[in-house]
């Protein structure tokens, strides 16, 4: 049977995996569905209303993921970890707030392809990302779990990798091994300002982010950028679907997009690289 890659989200044991459960050394057991992932929330969140992006945004992300729109990014992210973990034969690598895994599948593969015996898990709040995820990426584990409470063994990351997800720096520094990495993916300053122009009147940049963060030392910062064209307006929405705006844009603003049929925009991921001390 497969290892698991993550560990008891309520005493924090390594977790036994068969076909329907993971159960750890003191009882504790946890369903697996159909298609692969568990719920790995710690107790006091297992019934909160169900957090995260809805199925609706998934199917959007992964329309706009899967057409290769942002594939300059994916590949950058591959490079990147592959950079980092090609001297050890199976490394841990474990993507936070990973969606619907598109990301994930990417590194695994690119990993794979060079021959590594990756151990990769993605985990993410949405139940309806994860599903999505675990029912394509065979090769990953994927949990429902929380970014405060990441269900990995302390030190056992070779990488953690964050693609725009809300990140809790004290779980980042206790998941990551000494001398594994961090790779954060952050927007650029005008990543996406043309979509803003439109829903906007007074459109505004990214903030530049420089962040510390405790236990890590900065490696480097590296940044794709390109510009997207989208002729489509499903995918227009798709993306607007996928994008923080989906949630703060006024309603005059979403009518504009909504009428949309050609959008041309910057894009631009910073990816902040961090090493363990
Ligand atoms: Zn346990």
């Amino acid at each position: 049977m497969e290892r698991c890659l993550f560990c008891c989200p309520i005493c924090g044991g390594p977790l036994q995996m068969e076909k329907t459960r993971l159960f750890c050394e003191n009882g504790h057991s946890f369903d697996r569905a159909r298609q692969g992932y568990t719920h790995l929330l710690p107790p006091n969140r297992m019934h909160s209303k169900e957090p995260g992006d809805t199925k609706e945004m998934v199917n959007s992300r992964r329309a706009f993921l899967e057409s290769g729109a942002y594939g300059c990014f994916a590949e950058k992210l591959c490079e990147l970890v592959w950079e980092f973990l090609q001297g050890i034969p199976s490394p841990f690598l474990l993507d936070a707030g990973c969606g619907e895994g598109y990301y994930t599948g990417k590194m695994e593969a690119y990993l794979r392809e060079r021959g590594l015996s990756p151990r990769v898990a993605g985990f993410d709040i949405s139940k309806s990302a994860v599903r999505a995820a675990a029912g394509k990426y065979k090769g990953c584990q994927f949990a429902v779990a929380s970014a405060f409470a990441v269900p990995a063994a302390d030190g056992s990351a070779d990488c953690l990798t964050n693609v725009f997800a809300p990140i809790v720096p004290e779980e980042c520094k206790r998941v990551v091994k000494p001398g594994g990495v961090m790779i954060l993916a952050v927007p650029g300053p005008r990543h996406l300002y043309g979509l803003k122009e439109i829903l906007y009147d007074a459109p505004y940049e990214n903030e530049y982010r420089e962040t510390e963060y405790p236990g890590f030392v900065f490696v480097r910062r590296d940044t794709v950028e390109d510009t997207l064209v989208l002729d489509d307006r499903e995918q227009i929405q798709n993306l607007f679907a996928m994008t923080p705006y989906y949630w703060k844009t006024p309603e005059s603003g979403s009518r504009r997009l909504m009428e949309t049929q050609h959008l041309q925009t910057e894009i631009r991921f910073d990816f902040l690289i961090y090493q363990r001390k």
